[in-house]
């Protein structure tokens, strides 16, 4: 496969997002975000700093300012050519001087303030002794669906992904698994998903026999046998957006349980897509999936949510979980996961990322469902 000519984000885009994240704080009643390097920094700006020092860096959006980017004075060069000087204010502070002070400065002392769920609670913590009466709380508890809606361009990245993705999988099928540990094939598909064009490899679950209910276990030393049911679950970024799908395979002919798992789950995940559909609750995608799961008497062992959202990173909001009554909107995308997991003997998981479409939900993961039998 070959990975699509990709559209580069323009200044244009960046200051459009930027001046929708200043309009959502607004609407939040907040005084403003403030950005620290991260997935929202790259999002917003493009400017993905490469030394990620404890020298505080912040992007502040609020609507009684330019957006404005504060940065240690050595990396005032790099900043520059990364954020272009005309859409973004530059302010910059040399070593010795207080870095909090300096982004005081630009905060409103009573403010109550949206930060990057990532900043590190040395920078939010004195911004907080800086400015007593300011207040400050995780990003996207605040504005959950500033990132979750994506636009064509973002949309075909993540499709390029997903495609990248498939291609793994149709690969690993082909490898040898009986008489191989888990992390030889872990290496296996992080080699693969890098050959098919990502530039990062955040998991390579591979889940053998009993590891395999497991919902979080990565690999491990295990020597993959014959007759194992294996959980794989890999994904990255590529682009700068991200993949993540999950196939459960057999290691020679699954036996009659296995095979009953699987159906349940792949009915599961089935039910899970087709509840997409714009202005239903996210807590409904996980109903659908869910329900099949209960009626065939698995119900307990259904362990997690049944998604994530996707995007600049590969677990954000929307989160798809009871609870949660966000309706789903055009362009989002998030994963379709359920999974049933026999502790002590093995687990099935099927997942795939779903863009919300204008009457529906479309799949970005396209490699058959049905349990593959590998050697
Ligand atoms: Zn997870
Ligand atoms: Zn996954
Ligand atoms: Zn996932």
């Amino acid at each position: 496969m070959t990975v699509p000519s990709l559209v580069p984000f323009t200044r244009a885009d960046h200051a459009a997002r930027m001046a929708r994240a200043v309009a959502d704080a607004q609407a939040a009643g907040l005084a403003g975000v403030l950005v620290t390097p991260g997935p929202d920094l790259v999002w917003l700006t493009g400017y993905r700093p490469t030394a990620m020092t404890e020298r505080l860096t912040l992007l502040v959006l609020a609507a009684d300012r330019e957006p404005t980017l504060l940065v240690p004075t050595l990396e005032r060069p790099d900043a520059e050519a990364a954020v272009g000087a005309a859409a973004t204010v530059l302010v910059d502070w040399p070593d010795g001087a207080d870095p909090y002070a300096a982004a005081s400065a630009l905060l409103r002392p009573d403010g109550r303030y949206g930060v990057s769920d990532n900043a590190w609670a040395l920078h939010v913590l004195a911004l907080q002794q800086a400015l007593p009466d300011s207040s400050y709380d995780a990003l996207t508890r605040l504005l959950p669906m500033l990132r979750a809606v994506k636009d064509e361009n973002e949309l075909a990245r993540l499709a390029a992904a997903g495609a990248a993705a498939d291609a793994t999988y149709e690969e690993i099928v082909g490898v040898r698994f009986a008489g191989r540990r888990e992390t030889d094939v872990a290496g296996d598909l992080a080699d693969l998903l890098r050959g098919f064009g990502h530039e990062q490899v955040d998991f390579t679950v591979v889940g053998s026999g009993p590891n395999g209910a497991n919902p979080h276990h990565e690999a491990g030393d295990r020597t993959i046998r014959d007759g194992d049911c294996v959980v794989l679950d890999f994904g990255g970024l590529l682009a700068g957006y991200g993949s993540d799908t999950s196939r459960t395979v057999s290691v020679g002919e699954p036996g009659a349980e296995v095979r009953e798992v699987h159906e349940v789950v792949r009915l599961a995940q089935q039910a899970g897509v087709e509840a997409v559909r714009p202005g239903v609750a996210c807590q409904e995608v996980d109903r659908a999936a869910r329900r099949v799961v209960v009626e065939a008497g698995y119900g307990e062992r259904f362990l997690h949510r049944t998604g994530h959202g996707i995007g600049v990173t590969t677990h954000e909001p929307p989160y798809v979980v009871e609870g949660e009554e966000l309706p789903l909107v055009p362009g989002m995308c998030f994963s379709v996961e359920p999974g049933v997991y026999l502790a002590g003997r093995f687990g099935v998981r099927i997942e795939d990322i779903v863009t919300v479409t204008a009457d529906g939900g479309r799949r970005l993961n396209a490699t058959s469902r049905a349990l593959r039998v590998v050697g």
